[in-house]
């Protein structure tokens, strides 16, 4: 048996990396064919330089380029964790490490779950280094330093023991104690602590590695809150954040349920953008608001989660998923392997989260058209982001449609207009 699960997933696995790839080899293709005809969609023929355009399909061949090689590395990275016999080391160097008192509490389950984590991390780190002061610098967008990058490097490792250590103590404690139906009680456990972590996130997390600011008064301020006042949005929630710190990329998002909720603009866009761009920006993003997108969204994660855990309920007592990865039956091994397993089938999930996702982006922008009263601001602030941010203007549509979250400028644009005429 322990022989058919490993040959099940190396199928899956193989399945996955192969789609991939494929979606990968299609957009470069795309990309590079619209480079040839010079085959600027049509809302951006006056609005991007031959020199923009240029360096928009050079720099989408470079990330995708790079893509391969991280994509074949990342997968020697889970075949030699779930083979090279690194699992059981782990669990034997842990319970060596431990006193006896201790070996066979859930502390032991929280550390080895920890160090499975940390080691993920340690090799990505190489891919991780390489887009941000490799690509990024050469396009002119990277403005981490080296000793910026390892201190986010660090705060995120601290937060990682500090919040996922007791986390995993509770699911473990709650996998022993609750009996046959502890899945449902960690799902409960689980759903409550995204919750609290969507809640603190923005007020105790994020200040942490960003700089946030109530936006400075003038004309921009002015109009937000009378935007804000029309739509019922409590306007003491829209933040300037200093993302040019980080990066010349620029975006927006809103974030946070209730009181928490809040909507956070990087410097870097209000650089960029008329004061008419940024109120049809501020517009889409109090339309996330307006429409419970955060809670929609979280419903459909619930959802997915829900289904995990019971798959995984079923899995912690067959015994040949161990064995077949040299290990003893346990709680926290039932997670890692859960984890590293599940992959090649979540991967089948993102392109519906995604779809969502693109759902809402439509709605919010439909918001933002109709609460201004017109279209041209909204299109004018996507093309500006578009342009600025050197986003690929010809995306296959097979790998926009797995991968993005949000649709095509082309197809924003698109929609904009329809609503508009
Ligand atoms: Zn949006």
């Amino acid at each position: 048996m322990p022989n058919v699960i490993i040959g099940i997933f190396l199928v899956l696995f193989t399945l996955e990396f192969v789609v991939e790839l494929v979606l990968n080899e299609l957009n470069i293709r795309q990309v590079r064919k619209s480079r040839a005809a010079q085959a600027v969609p049509e809302f951006f023929q006056d609005r991007i330089s031959k020199d923009e355009y240029e360096q928009s399909a050079r720099y989408t061949l470079a990330k995708s380029r790079f893509r391969r090689w991280s994509e074949v590395y990342g997968r020697i990275v889970i075949l030699f964790l779930l083979f090279g016999g690194l699992l059981p080391l782990l669990e034997n160097l842990i319970i060596a490490m431990l006193p006896q008192s201790l070996a066979n509490s859930h502390i032991r389950g929280v550390l080895f779950c920890l160090a499975v984590g940390a080691i993920l991390s340690l090799a990505s780190l190489p891919i991780d280094l390489y887009s941000t002061f490799g690509i990024e610098s050469r396009f002119g967008f990277n403005k981490t330093t080296l000793s910026l990058y390892f201190s986010d490097k660090l705060k995120g490792l601290i937060l990682g023991i500090l919040i996922g250590g007791p986390f995993l103590f509770v699911v473990l404690w709650l996998m022993q104690a609750t009996g046959e139906y502890w899945w449902i009680w960690a799902f409960v456990f689980i759903t409550l602590f995204q919750l609290l972590m969507i809640i603190i996130f923005p007020t105790f997390i994020a200040p942490w590695f960003n700089k946030f600011e109530p936006l400075a008064s003038g004309e921009l301020r002015d109009r937000i809150q009378a935007l804000a006042k029309q739509i019922g949005f409590k306007s003491s929630g829209i933040f300037l954040m200093d993302g040019s710190k980080r990066s010349a990329h620029s975006n927006a998002y809103f974030t946070g349920i209730g009181r928490a909720k809040r909507i956070v603009l990087f410097d870097t866009l209000i650089e960029q953008m008329s004061i008419e761009q940024g109120l049809a920006v501020l517009a889409h993003e109090m339309g996330h608001y307006k429409m419970k997108h955060v809670r929609r969204m979280m419903l459909m994660q619930g959802l997915i989660l829900f289904v995990g855990l019971y798959i995984l309920s079923r899995l912690v007592n067959y015994e040949p998923v161990f064995s077949a990865f040299d290990l003893q039956p346990s709680n926290h091994a039932a997670l890692v392997l859960f984890s590293l397993l599940s992959g090649p089938l979540t991967f089948y999930l993102a392109p519906l989260v995604n779809l969502l996702s693109r759902k809402h982006e439509y709605e919010a922008d439909r918001f933002a058209v109709i609460t201004l009263g017109k279209g041209k601001p909204m299109e004018e602030a996507l093309i500006n982001l578009t342009v600025k941010n050197l986003s690929n203007l010809t995306p296959n549509p097979w790998y926009s449609a797995y991968h993005y979250s949000h649709p095509t400028p082309t197809e924003r644009i698109g929609a904009i207009r329809r609503i508009t005429t």
